[in-house]
């Protein structure tokens, strides 16, 4: 390939990722109009799981600023490879306690808390307090990680032993077939929670934050008060992202 063809490829490709933000960003704004939400307090996590890092870093100039990982090791080898002291770094998926140690002080926010076990094991190597989201299990899927909604408050509760986490929010994800309906469902029954929490003025959970919406169907969560919303696929894939709308 010779370097005029290549530089006119990586162009094309700017310009797609250009316009694929440009409408994820026109899409985010129609919801929280329709709801009479601020752009302020949504956070778009870029989550980079099906990309390179190199093809990542593409999402930065458009501050896109904040990154999603499932994956402790992928996430540590961008993190690596990228050094940059901007990013925010968010860990979305299920933690293993034999791998908390390589990454819990690497990162600025975990999304999957949901076992008492996870959190002695968070307290013994964090070397700061880290922000934790606990994940729900608002659908009640079998196979599914997140503790029961009827369980959250004794968890919480049981949370205030660890001087380590504090509990931004809480996080969940809906099935994978849900409809509209079901998904309003199911993102008001985490916000309601959410508030419930809150309204408890626990210190070591002010929880304040819901993560919640992903490529399909961010903009219910975002009418429904998601404040991180996870996208992978629309920003990252070829495929359209089979939005619910
Ligand atoms: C992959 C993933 C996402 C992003 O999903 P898309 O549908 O590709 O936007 C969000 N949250 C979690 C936990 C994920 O694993």
């Amino acid at each position: 390939m010779t370097t005029k063809y290549h530089h006119s490829s990586v162009v094309q490709n700017v310009k797609m990722l250009a316009t694929r933000v440009l409408k994820l960003r026109d899409n985010i704004k129609q919801a929280a109009i329709q709801s009479g939400r601020s752009l302020d307090d949504i956070t778009v996590i870029a989550v980079t799981k099906y990309t390179d890092a190199k093809t990542s870093a593409e999402v930065l100039p458009f501050g896109l600023n904040h990154f999603g990982e499932n994956r402790v090791d992928e996430l540590i080898e961008k993190q690596k490879e990228l050094q940059d002291e901007t990013i925010t770094w968010h860990l979305i998926g299920t933690l293993q306690r034999r791998k908390v140690k390589e990454i819990i002080n690497q990162i600025d926010y975990f999304h999957a808390l949901d076992s008492l076990k996870l959190a002695s094991e968070i307290e013994k190597r964090a070397e700061k307090v880290i922000n934790c989201f606990v994940q729900i299990n608002i659908a009640k899927e079998a196979q599914k990680h997140g503790i029961m909604s009827e369980e959250a408050f004794e968890f919480m509760d049981k949370l205030s032993g660890f001087s380590k986490i504090r509990v931004v929010g809480l996080m969940t994800m809906a099935p994978i077939d849900a409809n509209e309906t079901q998904l309003r469902d199911i993102f008001s029954s985490l916000r309601i929670l959410q508030e419930q929490i809150r309204e408890k003025n626990l210190k070591h959970a002010p929880c304040t934050e819901l993560s919640m919406g992903m490529s399909r169907d961010f903009q219910i969560a975002v009418e429904e008060g998601a404040t991180f919303i996870r996208i992978g696929s629309t920003l990252f894939t070829e495929e359209s992202n089979g939005n619910i709308r």
